[in-house]
């Protein structure tokens, strides 16, 4: 049954802007029973797919395990709204058969074959419109505009001649593999997507520079000289090096029963392994010996304390720095938490009344709103849109400002707006950002860092994944990866929960 999550915000010009959002990611009652008393082999901090994943498959390895989740719900940064009869994905949303922890999950629980298609399927009837600087708003058609696209996109990401295939041929390894030395990559990963479209500019007209800059600034939430180039090439190279899988891997297919029915088999399947949990919890502080046999003692908020052998953070980059760790985490990491990262795009959904934005795409830049699309129709006959926009904190808070909104939804077209639904993933505390996009240089300083182990604490988040960091498959590497180790260093055999002296 549908739950209510205190997250997110709806707004209709007859309500104001409402909080909470109907979704059945919301887990009831938020306490399995008895939890206080034991010892676990694990605790397992955070519920999104880093935190599902890592508990999952330790308590499929038979150990014991306590899921400790801040929010009402699972998901963390993805989870689908189920209003009025229609889904709407307020954080991740596309999925692809190339994502291959991804596509095991989806095997897994018999989802990989019911993929929806972003858009409408004639979509070509449809009209694309652009307003960029130094050119004249003009109607185009969508071959047109992905034409202008791929080309602008190619040249920026062609750094080698070779698109990216000579420096991270191996974008699951492009930091310890053998076939680049460390050396390139780190001198490549200096750059800004700034200094890259400096290079190029000179090769592109107006609108493919408007084009390319909106695009580069709506992947990395950033803005061009805090955006690493290196996250860019990455990107590229997962997808296959060619801008002709660019829709196709990215941004095409959703699963038809959303993402939060994908998080929660994983969430039933931990809890019919005997995994517990507790929703409402947010941990304030992790506490651990000097020894691998020194317990870890983790503190919520509340003053309630839950003790393991061995903890999973999946807390998010970003969030990393209001958690108190003993013994202190070393400087470098520290350091990387206190930088950060650099995500905070918006992702805004409208209800509107006009059928002709069904098969439109828009892009404004510079613009609060830089990119919208027609993603399907409503149960009531509405246009169900989605756009995306720069949260830049004093200006553009669209709880706070709802009104600014629909103003920037209309400078992208215009439109007759009923209602918005929308998550704010940078004022949200347990994200304080979007899918993370790092800075130049942050890569060859802090990765190895943050994915390495401090003492009995694992961190598992898509923000510092292996591949397809940023994005859901990078958070379940990163949850499976620490699950496998953690099973690995711990005694095999049966689950070693034991009953608390204290
Ligand atoms: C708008 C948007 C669009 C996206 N689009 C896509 C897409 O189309 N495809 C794709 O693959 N990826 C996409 N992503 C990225 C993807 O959703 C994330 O990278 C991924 O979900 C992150 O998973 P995670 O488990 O690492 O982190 P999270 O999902 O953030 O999970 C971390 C959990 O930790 C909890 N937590 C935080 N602090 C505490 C605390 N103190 N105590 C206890 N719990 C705490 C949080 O509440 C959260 O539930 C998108 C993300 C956003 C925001």
């Amino acid at each position: 049954m549908t739950g209510k999550t205190v997250d997110g915000y709806s707004w209709e010009q007859t309500t104001g802007v409402v909080s909470g959002l109907e979704t059945d990611a919301v887990v009831r009652p938020p306490q399995s029973p008895s939890i206080r008393d034991k010892v676990y082999d694990a605790v397992v901090i955070g519920a999104g797919y880093a935190g599902l994943a890592a508990a999952r498959d330790l308590a499929l390895s038979g150990r014991s395990v306590l899921l400790l989740e801040a929010r009402d719900r699972i998901g963390g940064r993805t989870y689908t709204v189920n209003k009025d009869g229609f889904l709407y994905e307020m954080g991740g949303t596309w999925v692809t058969h190339h994502m291959g922890y991804l596509f095991r999950e989806m095997v897994r629980y018999g989802m990989d074959r019911d993929l929806i298609t972003t858009g409408s399927p004639d979509m070509h009837k449809g009209y694309y419109t652009m307003d960029v600087p130094g050119a004249k708003p003009r109607k185009l058609s969508h071959e047109e505009a992905g034409a202008m696209q791929a080309k602008a996109w190619d040249i920026f990401v062609n750094v080698d001649g070779q698109y990216g295939r000579t420096l991270c041929p191996l974008p699951h390894a492009q930091l310890n593999n053998v076939i680049v030395g460390r050396k390139t990559v780190e001198k490549w990963d200096q750059l800004s997507c700034q200094d890259r479209f400096e290079q190029i500019q000179h090769l592109l007209t107006a609108e493919e520079q408007g084009l390319l800059v909106s695009l580069l600034l709506h992947i990395s939430g950033g803005d061009m000289k805090n955006s690493s180039l290196w996250d860019m090439i990455r990107s590229h190279a997962l997808l296959m090096h060619s801008s002709d899988n660019f829709t196709d891997v990215w941004l095409r297919y959703k699963l038809r029963s959303g993402q939060t029915e994908l998080a929660k088999r994983m969430f039933e399947d931990a809890r019919a392994r005997g995994a517990d949990y507790s929703f409402s919890t947010p941990v304030k502080s992790i506490l651990q010996g000097k020894t691998k046999d020194d317990l870890v003692t983790v503190t919520a908020l509340s003053g309630q304390t839950f003790r393991a052998r061995r903890v999973v953070s999946t807390i998010p980059l970003n969030v990393l720095k209001d958690i108190r760790f003993f013994p202190p985490l070393s400087k470098k990491r520290q350091e990387a938490i206190n930088i950060g990262h650099v995500n905070q795009m918006t992702k805004i959904h409208a209800d509107v009344t006009n059928p002709e934005l069904e098969r439109w795409n828009g892009m404004r830049f510079p613009g609060l709103l830089m990119y919208g699309y027609g993603d399907g129709r409503l149960p009531n006959g509405r246009v169900h849109l989605v756009a995306f926009g720069a949260d830049e904190r004093e200006t553009f808070v669209p709880e706070k400002n709802p009104e600014l909104v629909v103003e920037s939804f209309n400078k992208l077209h215009p439109m007759d707006i009923k209602r918005l639904i929308f998550h704010n993933w940078s004022t949200d505390p347990y994200s304080q950002g979007g899918p993370a996009w790092w800075q130049p240089g942050y890569m060859s300083k802090y990765q190895d860092e943050l994915q390495s182990r401090h003492g009995n604490v694992f961190f598992a988040s898509a923000d510092w994944a292996h591949g397809w960091r940023a994005a859901i498959d990078g958070a379940l590497e990163q949850g499976s990866l620490s699950a496998q180790s953690i099973d690995h260093e711990l005694a095999p055999g049966r689950s070693t929960a034991v009953e608390s002296k204290l």
